[in-house]
């Protein structure tokens, strides 16, 4: 998902914190953040898209405004929203507990323990298969 698209019906909580005063964020007539005067510009806010209108500079997306009011390129102002609400990058996962508690780690000890008991005393072919295909069932 985009930055405009994660940023859709937050921008109330986007805008003022890059320069837009909360007092603009209403729907009615008054001064524009960009060029000013006394009631050239309304907050609509459609469908939460941040949208805005402008008798002076215009209508825009709330990603626009901020374009305008901060001399931003596209991809600055996306990375200036992505610092607020996220990148949408998944988050890094913590590795995970040691597989039951170590308690697998002990039991491959054993095994390799085995193991070598079994081939150190000359054990059957029999038996160190069977243990082998144990000890490779428990390492997956
Ligand atoms: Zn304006």
């Amino acid at each position: 998902m985009n930055t405009v698209a994660r940023a859709h019906g937050r921008w109330r909580e986007i805008l003022p914190r890059l320069g837009v005063a909360v007092s603009f964020l209403v729907n009615r007539h008054g001064p524009c953040p960009i060029c000013g005067g006394k009631d050239r510009f309304r907050f609509d806010d459609k469908d939460g898209s941040g949208s805005y209108y402008c008798n002076q500079c215009g209508p825009g997306p709330g990603i626009m405004l901020i374009r305008k009011l901060n001399g931003w390129g596209h991809a600055t102002a996306c990375r200036e929203i992505d610092s607020i609400i996220g990148d949408g990058a998944p988050v890094a996962k913590a590795p995970p507990p040691a597989r039951n508690g170590g308690r697998l780690e002990a039991i491959e000890g054993l095994l390799a323990e085995a193991e070598i008991y079994l081939v150190h005393n000359r054990a059957s072919r029999q038996d160190q298969l069977v243990i082998l295909a144990f000890h490779h069932r428990w390492r997956r």
